[in-house]
């Protein structure tokens, strides 16, 4: 089943990427393995697959010690700082970074490990209340911030569209990302790169490669349920 379920995703990855002129090595399926046991995650692995995505410090952690090395971890649920330290050498990228404080925390904590830690600002593109993240009008005060951070170094941005029927509906939030996304970058701030878009899930993931997704974080429409 998840096999199945897999290699229909990736189809629809693949028509998506050709209609918007895209190339389907330039991004990236992230399986959401959060909730899900080993020997489902290992049905995906066998199937090629090396990224996966978990929102829960202390399972990503448990994951990663249990299963193959060479699988890269990203973080992707609400980080608390004190769970930082935990996480820190255990994921490739951090996508939910939602506040200065955790900022802070990642850079000191990167700092004592002596590692270069890659994160992305998760953006509340659509201002809902129930969500975290940064809103459009506070990154101009926000982002110089970066600029002192010497271990974190912030690769881009993430948004979790609001929960729809339609896909269609979330269009708007993906082009407004990536409008932010280059006019951010045109202005040329310290220690920010805006290089990679973690946007779209499994209702709405052809959409965002449309307008212009690197990383898709799939969980249902590979693993069912949860
Ligand atoms: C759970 C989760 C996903 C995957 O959601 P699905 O709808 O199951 O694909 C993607 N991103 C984040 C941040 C999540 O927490």
């Amino acid at each position: 089943m998840v096999k199945e379920n897999l290699q229909e995703v990736i189809h629809n990855m693949e028509i998506a990427c050709k209609n918007s002129g895209r190339d389907m090595k330039d991004v990236t399926l992230i399986a959401v393995s959060k909730t899900k046991p080993n020997d489902l995650i290992m049905e995906v692995y066998e199937s090629g697959i090396r990224d996966f995505g978990e929102n829960k410090v202390q399972d990503l952690v448990k994951k990663s010690e249990e299963l193959p090395k060479d699988i890269r971890w990203h973080m992707i649920g609400h980080l608390q700082t004190n769970k930082v330290r935990q996480l820190l050498g255990n994921t490739v990228l951090i996508h939910s970074i939602d506040s200065i404080r955790l900022a802070d925390t990642i850079d000191t904590e990167a700092k004592k490990k002596n590692i270069h830690v890659d994160g992305l600002l998760e953006i509340n593109v659509a201002k809902e209340a129930s969500k975290y993240g940064f809103i459009e009008d506070e990154l101009e005060e926000v982002l110089p911030i970066f600029a002192r951070y010497k271990n974190l170094h912030i690769k881009g941005f993430m948004t979790i569209a609001p929960n729809v029927d339609d896909a269609e509906e979330n269009r708007e939030i993906f082009k407004k990302l990536k409008k932010m996304s280059v006019d951010i970058n045109q202005k040329n701030y310290d220690n920010i790169e805006v290089r990679f878009l973690s946007m779209g899930m499994t209702g709405d993931y052809v959409v965002a490669l449309e307008e212009g997704a690197d990383f898709v974080r799939v969980g249902t429409g590979i693993f069912g349920k949860r």
